[in-house]
């Protein structure tokens, strides 16, 4: 009677202690996954180079705009982008004035 409670609270302490390894094994894998998870998710999230190539201040309103697809205009050598049709007016009439 003694003896088949002491088999039993080993084999209880038996199924603790492994649980406990089982856990801190699982526990350790799934960190390092995790971890590279999470490396591969800043990866993804480094700023890329924004489609449409360089991008040129618009001399009027100061906001960046892509040269490819910008209004383009010529002066002096110079060719200048705007970011609307607006801006390309207003320069042009600043700069004729
Ligand atoms: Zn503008």
């Amino acid at each position: 009677m003694f003896r088949s409670l002491g088999y039993l609270i080993l084999t209880i302490f038996g199924i603790i202690i492994i649980r406990m390894v089982i856990g801190v094994l699982f526990k350790l894998f799934s960190s390092s996954v995790s971890a590279d998870g999470a490396r591969q998710r800043t990866q993804a999230r480094r700023p890329r180079v924004p489609q449409g190539g360089v991008l040129q201040k618009d001399p009027v309103c100061g906001a960046f705009v892509p040269e490819q697809g910008a209004r383009q205009l010529t002066a002096g050598g110079e060719t200048h982008f705007f970011c609307s049709d607006e801006c390309l007016k207003k320069f042009r009439e600043s700069s004729n004035a």
